[in-house]
């Protein structure tokens, strides 16, 4: 059987034929250009489902399920009732899908599915247990437990980025204070880097965005720290440790085999898995037990498609 996988995001939709396997077939895309009435979107969907079909030369009958991996939560009658950057409140997502194509669809969020990606086809092949957790603009989580994605009684499970991690601390999108996204996400790195420019304006960080501090992005604020900038160091260090608190209670509370680092941030490589894993023993009860694995994603942008696909399994 071939499975379709769809990866709904803000700014493209990237739809993929997937193998058992857990191997794309044959991809298509377009721009989701968001501000469009969602049934123009989701008409769009299901033409690029038909010709991603085509492509990889197999029949509808062939398709067990289409996948649809998405930047917010829905319930399990496939009502989306929060999609923020697409501005969906409320949208009948399954209902509407199934008006073109007569298949099962699954919808679950992005970083579920991006989890339950490298679960099937990336790093965390074979581990009984993972948690992934996404660092980019917020934080994002998948649990994965028996080789299967765990998304919660309500849906939302995972959702680490909106753990407390500092009390009355910086406040998040969500309406509260102190959650782990305002301290492990590329937005948080920005942030404390643009203040570390304020006060050291020789900084590595303000001489690589040209001098404007518009221009700091997670990647420059990395890039320096590698070189051993002082001011760069500082954000990064103040990250890492944030990072590895935050892995501390993942594992207290599930114990995973393994942890997956994935999104805009893993882009440090080693550099950023060194450090984490140098950090986390100081924070880790029971020391006499082992760590779970620590690992970066490995499937990078397929990760959407090939985890939106693997919900039909
Ligand atoms: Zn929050």
């Amino acid at each position: 059987m071939v499975y379709v996988g769809i990866d709904l995001g803000g700014t493209n939709i990237a739809v993929g034929a997937v193998s058992e396997a857990g191997s794309i077939l044959a991809e298509a895309g377009c721009k989701t250009l968001a501000s469009r009435p969602y049934q123009a979107i989701i008409k769009d969907m299901a033409e690029l489902v038909q010709k991603v079909i085509r492509k990889a030369h197999v029949t509808e009958d062939e398709v067990k399920a289409i996948g649809i991996g998405i930047p917010g939560v829905a319930d399990d009658q496939g009502m989306v009732f929060n999609c923020t950057n697409l501005g969906w409140v409320n949208v009948p997502l399954r209902a509407e899908m199934q008006k073109y194509i007569h298949k099962p669809v699954l919808i679950d969020n992005d970083a579920n599915c991006a989890a339950l990606a490298e679960s099937v086809a990336g790093v965390s092949v074979g581990c009984k247990s993972s948690v992934f957790i996404t660092l980019g603009t917020g934080v994002g989580g998948g649990i994965i437990v028996n080789g299967k994605l765990w998304s919660g009684g309500h849906g939302r499970a995972g959702e680490i980025g909106h753990m407390c991690l500092v009390p009355d601390g910086v406040p998040c999108t969500c309406g509260r204070n102190g959650c782990v996204e305002r301290y492990c996400s590329a937005t948080a790195l920005i942030r404390t880097a643009k203040q570390e420019c304020y006060s050291f304006p020789n900084t590595a960080i303000l001489k690589k965005a040209g001098g404007d501090i518009n221009r700091v992005n997670a990647k420059l604020v990395i890039d320096a720290a590698k070189e051993g900038d002082a001011s760069a160091l500082r954000v990064f260090n103040s990250f890492v440790k944030y990072l590895a608190m935050t892995i501390n209670d993942i594992t207290a509370f599930f114990d995973p085999d393994i942890i997956v680092l994935g999104g805009g941030v893993s882009y440090a490589g080693d550099f950023l898995l060194n450090s984490v894993a140098e950090l986390l023993p100081r924070y880790q009860m029971f020391k006499a037990l082992p760590l779970p694995k620590l690992a970066l994603a490995k499937l990078g942008n397929e990760a959407g498609i090939v985890g939106a696909a693997m919900l039909g399994k």
